[in-house]
This record gives C-alpha cells, structure tokens and sequence, in this order.
C-alpha cells in the first residue's frame, strides 16, 4: 500500500476554497489541516505562492458516459478497461458505463459483461458503480439520437425480458408517460434501481407522476424533454420546480446555452445539480464518424449530430474536467462546480464514502492546476 502521503494545495472544501494540506493514509483520508481562512484570502490576492498551488478538489464521477478514447461502453471488457483508464486521465475517478437503445438480447449481454467486468477493473481506472441504462424505455417523440425502432413500450415487455438487467443496474431512464412507464418506475425503485426522468414528451402532470413514482434525477435536462413553454410546461418545469429532484446538465455549450445554465443553478438546490458528459466513445479521438445502436453519428469541431438529422444532437465528446472549467467559466463557484461534479451524483445514488475532502473518505481526488486543467488524478490513495 502507499502508506502516508501530504497533498498541499488549495482545498476544494464544501463550501469554499482554503489553502491547506491533506493527509492520506493507505487509501482514506487520515486528517486535513486548514491554513486559516484569512491566511487564504491574503494569499489569493495573487501572490506567486498561491497561483502556483494547485487546487486539490474530489475526483469527478460521471454517472452517464457512453464511451471514451476510442473505447465503447457496450463494447468489450478490454473496451470497458480503456474507457475507464481514459476517464480517469481526465479526473474521473468513478462512473457508471451507460448503455445506449439496443435490442434486449444486446442489452441483457451488456450487463452480464459490465457484472463480469466489474470484480476485474483495472485499477489505474474510473471505478465502476454498477451500470447505467439510457433505453429502450423512452418517448418516441423525444428519441433524441436512439434509434427509434428499438425504442418499447414497457407494457409491452415481459417482466422476464427486463429482470436480468436489474443486477448491478444503478440507473435507468425511463419516460413516465410511455404505457407501463409508470409500473416500471414503480417496480425498479422498488428493486434499489434509481429511476431518471428523461427522452419523455410528457406534460408537467406526467412528468410529476414519474417523480411521483420514482424518479430521483433526470436525464440530461433540457435534451430530449418537454421544455419550459410558458403555457404548456413539461418535463423540464416539473424538474427545475421540484426541489428533490436531481437534474443531469451536459455542459459542453452546445446542449444547453451557457444562459440557461444559469437559469437551472438559480432555480435548483445547489446539491442537486449533476454534471455528465454523455460522452461517446469517440470523445477524445478527434473529429470522424461512430455507429452506435445502429445510428451513424458524425463529430464535428466537438458537436455530435445524427448523420442522416444534422440538426439532432448525439452526446459529446468531453469529459467532465471539461464541464467543471466551463461551468466556472460561466460564473459558478469551484465548489458548486465540484458538487455537482462528484458529490450530488454520489448522493444520488447513495454512496457516501467518498465525493468530499473530509476524514476517512476514501482518497480520490484530482488535483487542478490554475486554469482547472487536470495535472494529476488519485484514486484510492494511489496517484495515477
Ligand atoms: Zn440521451
């Protein structure tokens, strides 16, 4: 093991950021001493020594994220190895591999080889909270880049078809107003799955019966949804209002306009925010054409779109140290920034030991140069 190390930096705290210096030991944090907050904001009046410090924050987790570095998540294990050795370089230090629109055969054999995987992921990697489902469940009229003749109807399905999913299945969109769409809500909650709101065309009332049901979050706001119409508002409306509920934001500027995002941090409790990529598996490799789900997706100057529907978006190509500079970039604050980046996700789902620079959490963290560009990544105590 790494026994005990110091990290001095500026600490990405909850709640603001103060010079200081973490102790890990194996593969927790052991203690965390703050240099005093006045000390802080004397050095941050841009001195030399503070600017050179780097910011020392908790490792991102991406809770929707198709595919990286040539790597797709419903490819191979050794596909699933370099997606998450990929993330990791760019501060992810834990995500879900999430599936696309597929037949049911392709998806029960994707979660048989992410279930197989997961015992086996390599260590240098973004470490796996179980698996995200994006389909076959949703709206037709919202399909958004999945192919709509592989989307069904929940009713229609047989409990047998769906059930050998639901192992290691942390997350799945579901469109509540979709027939069956609300009794599949109902029975996966009821299974520990956590049920995200999304590709849906339902008005608020639909919308608000799916959090009713279930729903915890909601997939990529504002991108396949009903929006916020002043006299006919959907999906987006019920999810901005309605406090608990967690809100997904792909925050590359080409989803959702950087004046919008303003709009969700005013109306949203700030511990509800999530930042994804929906990245797919040719984030980082350049500009060029992908198959998915069968759909052809062309990647052009970072914006994803259907080949055969330019206007259509298809994922991104970031990660989220990419989302975190941009969404600071447009006014948040470094620890809003971070939450939404690691710790909200990790409360969506439950998972507490880590996602925050605080005693005994588990020692993942990405350490931030001036300009939030990731220079190193820990995870469980062991630099990468
Ligand atoms: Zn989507």
């Amino acid at each position: 093991m790494s026994g005990r190390q110091e990290i001095r930096g500026r600490l990405v705290l909850d709640d603001r950021v103060v010079i200081g210096r973490l102790v890990v030991e194996d593969v927790r944090i052991a203690s965390i001493d703050l240099d005093d907050d006045s000390a802080t904001a004397a050095a941050q009046a841009l001195t030399d020594a503070a600017v050179d410090l780097p910011y020392i924050a908790p490792g991102f987790v991406d809770v929707h994220v198709h595919g990286w570095g040539g790597h797709d998540a419903m490819g191979s294990a050794a596909d699933l190895d370099g997606m998450a050795r990929a993330l990791l370089r760019h501060g992810v230090t834990s995500f879900l591999p999430t599936g696309w629109t597929s037949p049911m055969p392709e998806l029960q054999a994707f979660a048989d080889r992410v279930r197989a995987w997961i015992p086996n992921a390599p260590a240098d990697g973004a470490d796996p909270l179980g698996f995200n489902l994006e389909g076959p469940f949703l709206s037709a009229a919202k399909k958004g880049a999945h192919n709509p003749s592989l989307l069904r109807n929940p009713a229609e399905v047989p409990w047998s078809e769906i059930e050998p999913l639901v192992e290691g299945l942390t997350l799945m969109t579901v469109a509540p107003e979709i027939p069956g769409g609300i009794e599949l809500i109902r029975r996966l909650r009821s299974l520990g799955v956590r049920i995200s709101i999304g590709h849906s065309g339902a008005d608020l009332t639909g919308a608000l019966a799916g959090y009713d049901a279930g729903g915890t979050t909601t997939t990529h706001l504002f991108n396949g949804m009903t929006g916020v119409d002043h006299r006919a508002p959907g999906v987006a409306v019920a999810a901005l209002t309605r406090d608990e509920a967690y809100v997904e934001l792909i925050a590359d500027g080409h989803h959702v306009h950087p004046a919008v995002w303003t709009i969700i941090e005013r109306s949203k409790p700030a511990d509800r925010l999530m930042l994804i990529s929906d990245a797919l598996s040719m984030a980082g490799m350049g500009d060029g054409r992908v198959t998915i789900g069968g759909q052809d997706i062309d990647i052009r100057d970072g914006r994803c779109t259907l080949a055969d529907a330019p206007d259509t978006l298809a994922g991104s190509v970031i990660a989220l140290d990419t989302a975190v500079r941009n969404l600071v970039g447009n006014g948040a604050s470094l620890p809003a920034a971070s939450a939404a980046a690691g710790r909200n996700p990790l409360a969506m789902l439950g998972i507490e030991d880590r996602g925050t620079l605080a005693i005994g959490q588990r020692a993942d963290i990405v350490e931030l140069d001036h300009g939030l560009a990731v220079r190193r990544v820990m995870r469980g105590g062991i630099w990468i």
